[in-house]
């Protein structure tokens, strides 16, 4: 079991040029094995921020994917935990990879499971991130669950998951955002913006 200091100069040394990993949430997307599908850099921020990590917390990272926001919760603050879930098990083993990689094994425990399917069974947790798979039922599922205080944030990237936070926001409150980001790349002889798909984000106390 390698310490999480030993774990970041490791990490540092082979894949940061020496120079050590930031402490800010929103590691460079390449830091991390992924398929694609991963939260971007900058989305990734937003939500560590909107999560809100603190000492000793536990999270639950529903449609964990590439792991990157576990991963990061970890990072963010001493002796916090992580319970990563996927529907998909070529995800899930790059999420292993990635927990390996970062040395936070004995911080994540990485679940193949259809939320919120077997919730039930695990320990509570302090923040929750749905990532994928948010659909009325899971959300329904999740505020009858989860404890006043508990915190939660959805990101949506498609209309339907958008309209489902919408509707939620009105319903419950919180805060709703959504995030247009663009960044330039080559156009032609110059440069132009290239835009993201929005996302929106509905961050709220239980
Ligand atoms: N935050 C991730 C990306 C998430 S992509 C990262 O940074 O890598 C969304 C993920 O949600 C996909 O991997 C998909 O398989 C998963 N998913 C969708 N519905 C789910 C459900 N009901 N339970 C668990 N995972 C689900």
């Amino acid at each position: 079991k390698v310490s999480d200091i030993g774990a970041l100069v490791l990490v540092a040394i082979e894949v940061d040029g020496g120079r050590g990993l930031p402490r800010s949430a929103g590691l460079a997307n390449e830091l991390f094995s992924h398929d694609g599908q991963i939260t971007r850099s900058a989305v990734r921020a937003l939500t560590l921020s909107a999560l809100a990590p603190r000492c000793g917390e536990m999270l639950w990272d529903i449609g964990t994917g590439s792991g990157s926001v576990s991963v990061e919760w970890c990072l963010t603050a001493d002796r916090t935990q992580a319970i990563a879930m996927d529907v998909r098990s070529d995800r899930l083993q790059n999420a292993e990879k990635n927990c390996a990689a970062f040395g936070l094994q004995h911080r994540i425990r990485i679940i193949a499971a259809t939320a919120p399917d077997g919730l039930t069974e695990l320990p509570l947790p302090d923040a929750v991130f749905v990532g994928g798979g948010a659909s009325e039922h899971m959300l329904d599922a999740l505020w009858k669950l989860l404890p006043e205080g508990t915190r939660l944030v959805a990101n949506a990237v498609t209309l339907e998951t958008e309209i489902l936070l919408a509707q939620w926001h009105e319903r419950v409150g919180g805060r709703l955002i959504r995030i247009d980001l663009a960044e330039a790349g080559p156009l032609g002889a110059g440069r132009g913006w290239q835009c993201a798909r929005p996302i929106v984000q509905w961050s709220v106390c239980r």
